[in-house]
């Protein structure tokens, strides 16, 4: 992939959050619409700008077999139109989102941090120790602006529903601004215009054909083991996935499990920088460079040794 995860942060989000007071304020304006003037509209601007969403709940995606699809999905968009390459969204960072939120200090922060912790009881307690199989067939899109792979709907879906359901009234009453004036649609993101303004201007339409050939594909399954609270807009990881403030396991934990994820996480990161210099290695002029650097390095060296410089000769 072209795009380097520890530079990039991704520009979200189109919608915004209301709140309860912002929709009555919304109200009254329509009555009085008549007599809307220039501050009013800057208000209004400031308002919804405010109220953006800057964290979210995200459903980890971890299962090799799903981010090698989405990468050969990427990869046939890309030899078609390289242009996107801006659009596509990093290996390391696939994810489901649960809940949007806007969290405005450090006090939210550790209050959605609470929030977070509060959860994993209540959802333990509706997944009744069964698990969640998400499986995920087939891509679809939203106003061909945000290519996604889609949930295959099924009772889990209906349960994953029923989570952020709990986890968003969970936020709500701690006070956090959470979800936004959507229905809850779970989708695998994969790419999206919005990543890259200049591109937007340039490609205002994904052309659903470059995607033609995985319409129905069978990505694979991810069982619900994680959620993470996320910054849409921190620097993210050395593995491409976002900064987290903090993070659920859901069921029994064992040492040995938190130790796998932790060690699985710190390979991902390592597999990430192999890549990139792998990458860096297969241009030809990096190549050059670094054999003309060894080149005058052993012969420094053999010069060096020559003349008895800087061999500790007590002559020199
Ligand atoms: P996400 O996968 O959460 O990063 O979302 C990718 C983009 O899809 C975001 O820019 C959202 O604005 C947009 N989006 C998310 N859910 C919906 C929805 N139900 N309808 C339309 N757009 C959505």
């Amino acid at each position: 992939m072209m795009e380097m995860p520890f530079v990039d942060i991704d520009i979200e989000d189109e919608f915004a959050i209301c709140s309860t007071s912002e929709v009555n304020i919304k109200k009254k304006r329509k009555r009085t619409a008549g007599r809307e003037n220039e501050e009013d509209t800057e208000r209004k601007k400031k308002k919804k700008k405010q109220y953006r969403p800057n964290y979210f709940i995200s459903i980890p995606i971890t299962n090799p077999e799903i981010t090698g699809g989405i990468q050969a999905v990427q990869d046939t968009i890309l030899q078609k139109d390289h242009r996107l390459s801006k659009a596509m969204v990093h290996c390391g960072s696939l994810h489901v989102t649960l809940l949007v939120m806007h969290l405005s200090s450090k006090e939210e922060v550790s209050t959605a941090v609470g929030a977070l912790s509060d959860s994993k009881d209540l959802v333990e307690d509706l997944l009744k120790g069964k698990t969640v199989d998400l499986s995920f067939r087939g891509i679809d899109h939203f106003r061909n602006e945000v290519g996604f792979v889609k949930l295959a709907e099924s009772d889990h879906t209906a349960v994953l529903t029923e989570v952020a359901g709990t986890i968003k009234k969970i936020f709500q009453e701690k006070g956090i601004l959470a979800g936004g004036d959507r229905a809850f649609k779970p989708h695998l993101t994969f790419m999206k215009l919005s990543k890259s303004p200049k591109l937007h201007k340039e490609v205002k339409k994904i052309d659903p054909s470059l995607y033609e050939k995985f319409k129905c594909h069978y990505f694979g399954d991810e069982i619900l083991h994680r959620l993470d609270l996320c910054s849409m807009l921190k620097k993210k990881q050395p593995n491409g996935y976002y900064y987290c403030e903090s993070s659920i396991i859901l069921g029994k934990t064992h040492d040995a499990e938190l130790v796998k994820e932790a060690l699985h996480r710190e390979t991902q990161a390592l597999l990430s920088k192999l890549d990139q210099i792998k990458k860096l290695l297969s241009s030809p002029e990096v190549r050059k460079k670094l054999s003309r650097e060894l080149f005058e390095e052993r012969h420094n060296c053999t010069s060096k040794g020559e003349s008895g410089v800087d061999s500790g000769s007590p002559n020199a």
